[in-house]
């Protein structure tokens, strides 16, 4: 039975479990029906009225049909939220769709203007750039913000650790700035169990869920925690727009928030001492990564965030040529886009997750990002390091960096 102080690692065990036993098991059975018994007219009228509005399920209603209520989707937002220290949670089919849900909430209202820090993932920066959803947005940085603001801003966007630079936001501040505009804070690659952002003045939390929630790189998901008026709002998107989560993916997002502290953790001491590892090596220009010395000067750590995490960013002095090789001399970490899973991946985000930013704000074509899993970190450091080499060997051959390959703008 979890209570009031339980600690975070009991939570991520127990949050969202209630009932479980008392139904005979030891895990939440997957309940894959699409539609549900109504029993009478007027109760299923009812049930219909409460859930497509946002509401929640309550005792002796149905849950109708899955696009409005699910029980495994239900528990993992549960789960979330306890960790989050939110009043609840939505959850989504993706983190695009979550950001789509609370673009659509926030600019009801007649608020569609947007106040954003870069950096941004790139497809949270697509969205807003290309105003698909039908909002404008000022890119701000956090000094920036305040001034931004105006009478028909609805939502106050940033992330930190922002991906793919490590940047650090101080959350507080941008909350004390944001005044009256709610901020949605991306949380994706710090998790609870590094930060929690409502504590510092967030009025929304994002995860692509996809990343460490899930941790294992099978499921697809978003989610938004944050106060029930936000989330009833959120669920009635969901429910009108059907961004939903399936329930085998709400399933396996559940389970690897059980194992979320003990991975992100165990990752977060790997990517520490590779960061240190790789600093030395002579084709790394600038390793980035906020447990490095000089690389927290707002001092966050351990007032914010309470440890670097395990996505580290390398920038090779062999510039955008020497990041191609490096990237594609990787065996062990896999090139692969996403992060946060127990295996190591690379990916090169000028020419991938920030190829639709625009030029003034694209990473630089030297940066890579590394997620790093939980493989044993020396067998990382000699993967990464003889990767380093080839990018490095090349370079010395090639009478050092000159670069002939740029990354294509978007559609090339
Ligand atoms: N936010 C961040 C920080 C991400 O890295 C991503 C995806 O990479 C997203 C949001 C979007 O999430 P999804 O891919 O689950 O739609």
């Amino acid at each position: 039975m979890l209570t009031p102080s339980s600690n975070l690692e009991t939570r991520a065990v127990h949050s969202g479990m209630t009932g479980v036993r008392e139904q005979g098991s030891h895990v939440p059975a997957i309940d894959l029906s699409t539609t549900n018994p109504l029993g009478d007219v007027e109760n299923g009228g009812l049930s219909y009225e409460e859930l497509a509005t946002g509401g929640r399920l309550t005792e002796g209603r149905s849950a109708v049909y899955q696009r409005l209520w699910q029980p495994g989707v239900a528990r993992f937002e549960t789960a979330l939220a306890d960790l989050e220290g939110a009043s609840d949670a939505v959850a989504f089919a993706s983190g695009m769709a979550a950001l789509s849900a609370v673009l659509i909430a926030a600019t009801t209202a007649g608020t569609p203007h947007v106040v954003a820090v870069r950096p941004l993932y790139g497809g949270t920066d697509h969205v807003l750039e290309s105003g698909l959803l039908g909002t404008s947005v000022t890119w701000t940085d956090v000094a920036g913000v305040a001034a931004a603001i105006r009478p028909d801003t609805g939502l106050v966007v940033v992330e930190t650790p922002a991906n793919p630079t490590l940047e650090l936001v101080d959350i507080r501040s941008v909350a004390d700035a944001a005044g009256r505009v709610p901020l949605l804070v991306d949380n994706t690659f710090a998790t609870p169990v590094l930060q929690r952002p409502i504590e510092h003045g967030a009025t929304l939390v994002l995860h692509s869920a996809t990343k460490y929630l899930g941790g294992h790189g099978d499921a697809m998901g978003g989610v938004v925690a944050g106060p029930a008026e936000w989330v009833e709002r959120l669920r009635r998107v969901r429910a009108l727009t059907g961004g939903l989560l399936h329930p085998m993916g709400a399933y396996l997002l559940h389970r690897g928030i059980r194992t979320l502290p003990i991975r992100v953790r165990a990752q977060q001491q790997t990517a520490a001492e590779l960061a240190t590892r790789l600093q030395a090596h002579p084709a790394v220009e600038r390793v980035r990564y906020p447990g490095l010395p000089g690389q927290d000067p707002q001092g966050l750590l351990g007032r914010q965030l309470e440890g670097p995490g395990s996505i580290i960013a390398l920038e090779l002095g062999g510039g955008f040529d020497a990041a191609c090789r490096f990237t594609e001399a990787c065996s062990l970490v896999t090139h692969a886009v996403s992060l946060g899973g127990v295996d190591s991946l690379v990916q090169h985000p000028a020419s991938l997750t920030h190829r639709p930013v625009a030029a003034e704000a694209k990473p630089d074509g030297n940066l890579v990002r590394l997620s790093i899993g939980l493989e044993h970190v020396d067998d990382l450091a000699a993967d990464l390091l003889a990767a380093l080499d080839a990018a490095w060997e090349t370079d010395a051959a090639a009478g050092a960096y000159a670069t002939s390959r740029t990354p294509g703008p978007m559609g090339s």
